[in-house]
């Protein structure tokens, strides 16, 4: 079963997650005293603190989560899958906007439904990764529009995210959309789960999440001497990415666009992703990535992966579309199982990782076997 805060929750945090390699770098633990703060893309605790049940270790993507009470509070539960959390529906989706699909990642669906949400009220704010002046990604809160589409494009480099929700001055945000990675949008879950008095405001202004499909991160350390080496000037580039079938990352710089080597970019992934079983960002409103299965790359780079999750999200996908902003094509059952496929390696993929780590396919690290889904793949990992 999943490890337990014993006495201390930021002194499991330091022994159990940063210590052991486990910190996703989300952020959550950040901003909610002065002891945890984030250097470069590293989360460093400060101080000793003694306090048993802080928020840092309630919001932890890495400690112990009850995820069966975390899909019954967020899911219809017969929307849920094993493989890939609970799916409304499954679609290919891209903004109408050219412009907007050139200046962003894939289909720009992220930036359009962010953008349409903030104009249609149902959110004040939203909180984007943005990059600065050291060339890491920070969480920002923005307000308008301009804001959101200056920041689209993945960087594959952590974003603490979840920092930036907790800088939130609760009535002055109002309500607030997150885009998050999976590991971000499981800490925004359990804020929801674990409700905590001083944080019980904030989390109540949280209305969207938009979930990013995400395979890992890149250690900023490694990832930098590793373009200094190469000479890529890391200031030049303006986004990455995986050209599917290629095996290569590709860079976008002032200078067109350059690639490395998967074998030489898979140095550098940070430890705790080989921990990860989530690809998909399950615990979120909508979870969006690229649109792989559908065809060749150059006839599907422009266009995303779309899972809706809950009712919220389904409606905000809905209005994009009939406000005219966001294309949708209903996706073949073929890309749907080649989808769960992935899913299922990268989860697979996890457990050995924790197993290996932990010496015993009964000491989980922060999974806790008992879990539906859990057993389902140790089972099939045949270590139940
Ligand atoms: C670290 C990382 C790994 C990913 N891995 C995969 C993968 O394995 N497979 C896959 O299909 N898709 C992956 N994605 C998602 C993919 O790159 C696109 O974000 C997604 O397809 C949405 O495209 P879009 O055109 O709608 O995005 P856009 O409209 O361009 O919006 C992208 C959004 O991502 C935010 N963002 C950028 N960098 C980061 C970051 N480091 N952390 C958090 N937020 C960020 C931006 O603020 C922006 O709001 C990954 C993304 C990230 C950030
Ligand atoms: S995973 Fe997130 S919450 Fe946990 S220690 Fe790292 S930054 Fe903090
Ligand atoms: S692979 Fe998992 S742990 Fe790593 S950044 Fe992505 S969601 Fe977070």
């Amino acid at each position: 079963m999943g490890l337990k805060a014993k006495a201390g929750s930021q002194e499991f945090l330091k022994k159990h997650v940063l210590d052991e390699g486990l910190c996703t770098g989300c952020g959550a633990c950040v901003n909610l005293c002065p002891y945890q703060v984030i250097y470069h893309d590293r989360t460093v605790q400060l101080h000793k603190c003694d306090l048993e049940d802080g928020q840092c270790y309630s919001f932890c993507p890495r400690a112990a989560t009850d995820l069966t009470a975390l899909r019954k509070l967020l899911f219809e539960q017969d929307d849920m899958t094993p493989e890939i959390g609970a799916v409304k529906g499954y679609y290919f989706a891209q903004a109408v906007d050219p412009e907007l699909r050139a200046a962003a990642q894939h289909g720009a669906t992220v930036t359009v439904l962010m953008e349409l949400a903030l104009a249609e009220g149902l959110i004040d704010s939203a909180i984007v990764s943005i990059r600065d002046q050291d060339f890491m990604q920070n969480g920002a809160i923005v307000n308008d529009k301009i804001e959101i589409r200056k920041n689209a494009g993945s960087k594959f480099t952590v974003s603490p995210t979840v920092a930036a929700f907790h800088q939130l001055v609760t009535q002055e945000s109002g309500k607030v959309g997150v885009v998050a990675t999976p590991c971000q949008a499981l800490a925004l879950a359990k804020m929801k789960l674990n409700k905590i008095n001083e944080n019980e405001n904030k989390i109540n202004q949280l209305k969207l999440v938009i979930g990013l499909y995400c395979g890992w991160t890149l250690s900023a350390e490694k990832y930098a001497k590793l373009l200094l080496e190469r000479n890529v000037a890391l200031e030049s580039i303006t986004k990455m990415d995986v050209p599917a079938g290629k095996n290569i990352l590709e860079f976008y710089t002032n200078d067109g666009v350059k690639s490395l080597p998967m074998e030489e970019i898979q140095t550098c992934i940070r430890e705790s992703c080989r921990y990860c079983m989530d690809s998909t960002a399950e615990y979120a409103d909508v979870s969006v990535g690229s649109a792989r299965f559908a065809g060749s790359w150059e006839e599907v780079r422009h266009w995303n992966q779309l899972i809706v999750r809950t009712a919220k999200g389904k409606e905000l996908v809905d209005l994009a579309v009939r406000r005219g902003v966001l294309e949708i094509r209903e996706a073949s059952l073929e890309s749907l199982n080649e989808l769960k496929g992935a899913a299922v390696k990268k989860k697979k993929e996890a457990l050995k990782n924790i197993i290996e780590k932990s010496g015993s396919a009964k000491k989980l690290l922060y999974l806790d076997g008992r879990d539906p889904v859990v057993k389902k793949y140790l089972e099939v990992l045949g270590r139940l």
